[in-house]
């Protein structure tokens, strides 16, 4: 999975590697999928989400620029996967969902794993998670109908956000960089996700 989904595709920042090699995909995904945990898709994980495919998981890490002190946010816990590959990337990983059942069972995973350093909780990660704000990064692993302006005031100066914006089936990954009272803003792929909930994210029609 590193060498041919990862770095044949250009991250090699050693960090990231090692983190990809280290945590064990195959105990996020469900029990009966795991013989395709190190395929180059994502998958489904129960209640209509799925478990991002690896590389998208390195890209979106690797564009928080971690040095290992950091303090990050992820919104859309998931499986617990990409909670567990920032636990060894920074210093203190915050990560919120907002099904119950997928949250429960991500912060039993990730216990079970020891990443103590992650903390999971029940909510709508559209509006962050204030009380342990400023973050250096925040990754979102579901697409905004824009950058939520919450997420954007919850970045450290010099802080990234990382997120897909744009309608079911296809979204832009954007980087928000924190500069002061202004940020820059970029595009860099083309990706599909899941979509947002919450309050700044996708109503339900
Ligand atoms: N990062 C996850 C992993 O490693 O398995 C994959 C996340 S999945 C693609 C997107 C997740 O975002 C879903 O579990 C979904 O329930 C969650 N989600 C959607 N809207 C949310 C919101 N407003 N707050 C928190 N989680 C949300």
């Amino acid at each position: 999975m590193v060498e041919r989904q990862i770095i044949r595709r250009g991250l090699r920042e050693p960090r990231l590697l090692t983190a990809f090699e280290k945590v064990p995909r195959h105990l996020f995904v469900p029990n009966e999928l795991r013989y395709a945990a190190y395929d180059d898709c994502a998958l489904p994980i129960g209640l209509g989400q799925t478990i991002s495919q690896p590389y998208i998981v390195a890209l979106m890490t690797s564009l928080v620029e971690l040095g290992g002190s950091e303090r990050v946010l992820e919104v859309g816990t998931g499986s617990g996967y990409q909670a567990a590959i920032l636990s060894q990337l920074a210093r203190e990983v915050y990560t919120i969902e907002f099904i119950p059942e997928l949250a429960n069972r991500a912060q039993k995973t990730l216990a079970e794993l020891g990443y103590v350093n992650v903390r999971v909780c029940i909510g709508d990660g559209s509006l962050g998670w204030r009380e342990f704000a400023p973050y250096a990064g925040i990754i979102v692993a579901a697409s905004a109908p824009e950058a939520p302006n919450p997420l954007l005031e919850q970045l450290t100066d010099g802080g990234y956000l990382v997120l897909p914006v744009g309608a079911q089936g296809f979204q832009l990954l954007e980087v928000w960089k924190c500069r002061g009272n202004e940020y820059d803003r970029r595009v860099v792929t083309g990706v599909a996700f899941v979509p947002l909930r919450g309050k700044y994210g996708w109503k339900r029609s």
